[in-house]
C-alpha cells in the first residue's frame, strides 16, 4: 500500500458502523468514508416496533451514535443522504450521488466494505402498490405508517407474515388499540425461530390477547382504487385500510451484482471466512451476505443484528489490513411477545429435516426457580440433537423469563462443539430465588440423552 489507506464503507447501519469502528481501531491513519442513503446514521431497526407501541417515545431514541461520534471520535467522513450508484472494480472507485443536491462524485478506495443490508421483498400480490400498504424496515417506513394511522376509519390492520417483525408489529398495534389480523402462508407462526409444536404456545397466547391469525393462508388481493379498501382472503372480502407486509427480506445485492461480485444460490453476496467477496479488497457483512452456519455447514442469509455486528467487526478489520476470520453463526435469536420470552439457537427440527440431517428432539417444561419459591415460572424447552453425532444442533425456549440466557448457553455449547453428555452434567448456579438446582436446560439435556440412548439400543 502506497500512502494513506482509503476505505469506503457502503451502508451505515449495524454492519457498516461496526466496520468503521474496527477499521479505525486497526488503522489509525486510514481515510474512511461511510455512504448511506438514510438521513440518520445507524439506528436500531429492532426498536421500530416499540416506537409504534409507544414504549419508546421517539425515533431519535433509536439512534446508536450521534453524528459527532463518527466525525470527531472515529474521524470518518460520514455521507448521509448519499447513494452509492456503482462500483468500478478496476479503477477501485465508487460513484456516489448526493440525494439532496443531485451532485455526483467518485470516491477512490483501497478497500471497500459492502454493508448494504436487506430490503423487503415485493410479493406477487395483486394491488400491493396501493396507498395503505406498508413495509417495516426504516424510520421513514414507520413514520409513514404512523401518519396513515392518524386518519383511519377502520381499526382493522392486516399483517402479511407471522415472522419476528410481523408478530412484534401485531403486538405493538394491539397495544395501541388496533384490531390485528395476521395472514401467514406457512402452517405456523415464527417459522424461522420455532418448530410448530413450540410456536403453537405463542400462537395460543397471541389469540388470547385478541390477535387473529390465519396460518396456511395467503393474501389473494388488495382491493381499492388508489387506496386500500379491503383484502381478499380465501375468497372473502375483508374491509381494511391498512396492510403491513412483513413477509420476507432479500439481501440488497444490486450494486455488488452490477460490479461483477459473485452472488450465492440463496441470493446473498458470497464471502469466504475473511468475509472477502469474489473480488480482492472488497469485503461484505450483515444482511447482504450469505452467512456460514456452524451447524448445517451451509451458507445462507441469516439477517440478524447479532450477526451483522460481529461480521462488521471482521470486515472492517480486514479492510484495514488485518486477517480476522468469521467463525460462523449459531443463529441465536430472541424476542418477547405477549409476556413470553422466546429464544432459539441453532436450527429447528423442520430445517434439520430439510437439510437432510437426521435429528431427534425432546420437549420439557421446568421451573426457572426452586419449585417452592414464589414466582417460579414455567419454561418450555425443546432440545434437538443430531442422532449420528449426539451433539446439540438446536434449542428453543419459551417462558415468562430466562429464555434468552439459556439460548445463549446453547449457542456457546454449539460453538464449543460439546457433547450432549457434557451439557447434561453442566454445573449451573443454584439458589432458590434465582434458579433451580437442576437448570431447565440440564433437565432437557438429560431427557434427550435418555431418548437418544434408547434409540441406539
Ligand atoms: C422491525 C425489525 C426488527 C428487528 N428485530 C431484530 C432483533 O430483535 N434482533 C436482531 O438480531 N435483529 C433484528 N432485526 C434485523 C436487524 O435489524 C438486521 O439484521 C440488521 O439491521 C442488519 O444490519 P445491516 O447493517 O447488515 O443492514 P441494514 O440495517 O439493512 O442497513 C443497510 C444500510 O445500507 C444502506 N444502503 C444500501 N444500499 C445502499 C447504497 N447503494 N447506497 C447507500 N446506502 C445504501 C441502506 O439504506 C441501509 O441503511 C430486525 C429488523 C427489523 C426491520
Amino acid at each position: 500500500l502506497n500512502g494513506t489507506r482509503k476505505i469506503v464503507i457502503i451502508g451505515c447501519s449495524t454492519a457498516g458502523t461496526m466496520a468503521a469502528i474496527q477499521a479505525r481501531k486497526t488503522d489509525r491513519n486510514a481515510e474512511i468514508w461511510i455512504i448511506s442513503r438514510e438521513k440518520y446514521p445507524e439506528y436500531s431497526l429492532c426498536g421500530l416496533p416499540y416506537v409504534v407501541s409507544g414504549i419508546i417515545k421517539d425515533f431519535k431514541s433509536l439512534i446508536v451514535h450521534p453524528i459527532d461520534f463518527y466525525e470527531k471520535t472515529l474521524r470518518v467522513n460520514l455521507m448521509l443522504n448519499t447513494e452509492a450508484l456503482s462500483i468500478n472494480t478496476s479503477e477501485k472507485s465508487v460513484l456516489v450521488k448526493d440525494l439532496i443536491t443531485g451532485e455526483e462524485k467518485k470516491l477512490k478506495y483501497d478497500s471497500l466494505v459492502l454493508a448494504t443490508g436487506a430490503k423487503p421483498a415485493s410479493l406477487p400480490i395483486k394491488g400491493i402498490y396501493k396507498q395503505g400498504v406498508f413495509s417495516i424496515r426504516t424510520i421513514s417506513d414507520v413514520e409513514s405508517l404512523l401518519l396513515h394511522l392518524k386518519n383511519l376509519s377502520s381499526k382493522l390492520i392486516v399483517i402479511v407474515g407471522a415472522g419476528l417483525i410481523g408478530m412484534e408489529m401485531a403486538e405493538s398495534l394491539s397495544i395501541k388499540g388496533y384490531e390485528v389480523l395476521i395472514v401467514e402462508i406457512l402452517q405456523e407462526i415464527l417459522p424461522a425461530m420455532l418448530d410448530p409444536d413450540m410456536a403453537s404456545i405463542v400462537h395460543k397466547k397471541a389469540e388470547e390477547k385478541g390477535i387473529k391469525i390465519l396460518t396456511g393462508t395467503s393474501l389473494e388481493e388488495i382491493i381499492g382504487d388508489e387506496k386500500v379498501e379491503a383484502v381478499m382472503i380465501k375468497g372473502k372480502k375483508i374491509p381494511t385500510e391498512t396492510v403491513i407486509v412483513a413477509a420476507r427480506v432479500n439481501p440488497e445485492v444490486e450494486l455488488a451484482k452490477k460490479a461483477g461480485i459473485s452472488i450465492g444460490e440463496m441470493g446473498g453476496i458470497k464471502v469466504n471466512e475473511y468475509l472477502q467477496t469474489s473480488i480482492e479488497n472488497i469485503y461484505a457483512a450483515g444482511d447482504c451476505i450469505e452467512t456460514f452456519d456452524l451447524i448445517s455447514k451451509k451458507s445462507f442469509p441469516i439477517q440478524l443484528a447479532t450477526t451483522a455486528a460481529r461480521q462488521g467487526i471482521i470486515a472492517g478489520a480486514n479492510a484495514a489490513g488485518d486477517l480476522k476470520k468469521y467463525p460462523g453463526s449459531t443463529g441465536v435469536a430472541t424476542t418477547k411477545l405477549f409476556g413470553l420470552e422466546i429464544a432459539t439457537a441453532g436450527i429447528t427440527s423442520s430445517l434439520a429435516t430439510k437439510l437432510g440431517i437426521k435429528s431427534t428432539s425432546i420437549r420439557t417444561t421446568a421451573l426457572t426457580k426452586a419449585h417452592y419459591y414464589p414466582e417460579a415460572k414455567p419454561i418450555t424447552t425443546k432440545l434437538i440433537a443430531d442422532i449420528k453425532s449426539k451433539r446439540i444442533i438446536g434449542a428453543q425456549f419459551i417462558g415468562e423469563e430466562g429464555a434468552s440466557l439459556r439460548a445463549n448457553l446453547v449457542a456457546l455449547a454449539i460453538r464449543a462443539n460439546i457433547e450432549l453428555s457434557e451439557l447434561e452434567l453442566l454445573e449451573t448456579c443454584y439458589a432458590p430465588p434465582v434458579s433451580p438446582l437442576w437448570d431447565p436446560l440440564s433437565i432437557a439435556a438429560q431427557a434427550l440423552s435418555k431418548k437418544l440412548s434408547s434409540m441406539i439400543e
